[in-house]
């Protein structure tokens, strides 16, 4: 992810450094005044090419899953595109403000003349001036609700929906304050691409179309609890896009509650059933289970996500972790391997839960690995004292020298494993995560 923002921001700069390079300034410029503008118009021109991007991600883009490795990764791009946009936005407003601060110690005398525009020109660039100072407060107040993760995340979904009006807003901002110069150079086309994919995106997103190519509806067949788990298992009505093990869908219970997240927790048999097991997590989780009834409808949309089974890859050693709910991909992988056992790799994997007494999921696990001798399944009970660690994985290491981690959990582990493994890992070491988090 740093590499794609990274690069993305390499090449945003480049062409505004062309154009700065042609670029003359009359000869009494000073150069606190020409810092103050040419960094006004770096930063404006970084954010809103990360709002374009980020808005670009916002659609679910299905072309970009594999390049960038699932939809739960192209989420975390968008969240943090989002984050520099806004931060690149701020730094620009104050780069304004920053006259306040020249004029006193240098004078106006070297300040760069402003563009003159006239008649429905100059009304469309005040209109623009303005729009952008409202509509950089208000992404402001919304980059704070996302930081602060006590902020309910059903009331911050809600507020989020502004955010393709807010792009509307600064888009129209920059394509009206940039300077007229930019728009015979590389960076007036590349400000045009941005726009032509912002503006697409927001009008997909306002219009509600984000993914209604995936939707199809359904209705419930059952609903059992156990514990603070619930599985659900639900009868599609339409053609559903054949899933593979390891893949999540978003569920729709209520319009207004909206649709969440979950895994797909069973294989696919072409029935047209889908099963997901859903832990009491937060205010809509843990009502799931006296609220949802057999028979109700649902809307289910996707496919989506690359955290797949990885069955060709005989040189290395699979290593797959779960941490409590993050078992669910590996139960649709164990699942699927149920009907083709021929198919399964040598694999250790390690379940980590609070108490393996009352776990809704060892039994099954037990079961599902008892045909599939090839799999190792080591439980690891906090409550008995058995903590997983780097060094039990380190036990796996073995003779290959190539290995994978597949890793569903609490980021909290993954990062503890993470540092732990790569820096005491002899050999070469794939981290693969699913990322149970997209706010
Ligand atoms: C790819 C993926 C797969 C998942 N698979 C499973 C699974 O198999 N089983 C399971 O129990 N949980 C799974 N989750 C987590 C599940 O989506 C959240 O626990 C659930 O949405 C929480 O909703 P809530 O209103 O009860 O909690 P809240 O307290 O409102 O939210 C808790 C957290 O859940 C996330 N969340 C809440 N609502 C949404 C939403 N509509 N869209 C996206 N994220 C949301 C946010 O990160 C939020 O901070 C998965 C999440 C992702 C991203």
């Amino acid at each position: 992810m740093k590499t794609i923002l990274f690069t993305f921001l390499a090449i945003v700069t480049s062409a505004w450094y062309l154009a700065l390079s042609a670029t003359t300034f009359p000869p009494d410029s000073a150069l606190p005044w020409i810092i103050r503008q040419e960094g006004m118009y770096l930063t404006g021109l970084l954010s809103i090419a990360l709002m374009s991007l980020t808005m670009l991600l916002s659609v679910r883009p299905l072309w970009l899953e594999k390049p960038l490795g699932g939809l739960d990764r192209i989420y975390r791009l968008h969240k943090w595109s989002g984050i520099l946009a806004v931060g690149f936005g701020a730094s620009h407003w104050l780069l304004k403000l920053s006259s306040d601060i020249i004029k006193p110690l240098i004078g106006s005398a070297g300040r760069l003349p402003k563009i003159k525009y006239e008649g429905l020109l100059e009304v469309l660039r005040k209109l623009g001036n303005d729009m952008g100072e409202w509509a950089l407060y208000a992404a402001l107040a919304m980059l704070v609700f996302t930081l602060w993760r006590r902020f309910p995340y059903h009331l911050w979904r809600h507020l989020h929906r502004i955010m393709p009006v807010l792009y509307l807003m600064l888009a129209f901002h920059a394509a009206m304050l940039a300077p007229p110069a930019y728009w015979a150079q590389p960076v007036g086309a590349l400000m045009a691409v941005f726009f032509v994919i912002g503006v697409i995106a927001s009008i997909i997103s306002l219009a509600g179309m984000i993914g209604r190519r995936r939707q199809v509806n359904g209705s419930v067949l059952s609903v059992n609890s156990e514990g603070d788990v619930t599985e659900i298992t639900c009868q599609l009505d339409e053609p559903w896009q054949a899933h593979r093990p390891g893949q999540f869908a978003f569920i729709t219970f209520d319009r207004i509650e909206g649709a969440h997240p979950f895994t797909i927790a069973s294989a696919d048999r072409g029935e047209q059933t889908i099963t997901f097991f859903i832990k009491a997590l937060g205010d809509f989780t843990q009502k799931l289970a006296q609220r949802v009834k057999a028979g109700q409808t649902v809307m289910i949309e996707g496919p989506y996500g690359r955290f797949q089974l990885a069955v060709n890859q005989p040189d290395s050693r699979q290593i797959w972790v779960a941490g409590g709910i993050g078992i669910t991909p590996f139960l649709a992988w164990l699942e699927s391997l149920q009907a083709r056992p021929e198919e399964a790799r040598e694999a250790d994997l390690h379940y980590c839960t609070r108490n393996r007494e009352s776990d809704p999921f060892v039994g099954r696990l037990q079961k599902l690995c008892a045909a599939l001798p090839g799999i190792r399944l080591s439980i690891h009970s906090a409550k008995h004292g058995d903590v997983l660690t780097a060094g039990a994985l380190r036990l796996a290491e073995g003779q290959k020298k190539k290995a994978d981690v597949w890793f569903c959990g609490p980021s909290g582990l993954a990062d503890a494993l993470k540092k732990s493994l790569k820096d005491s890992w002899s050999g070469r070491l794939r981290f693969h995560q699913e990322a149970f988090e997209m706010r």
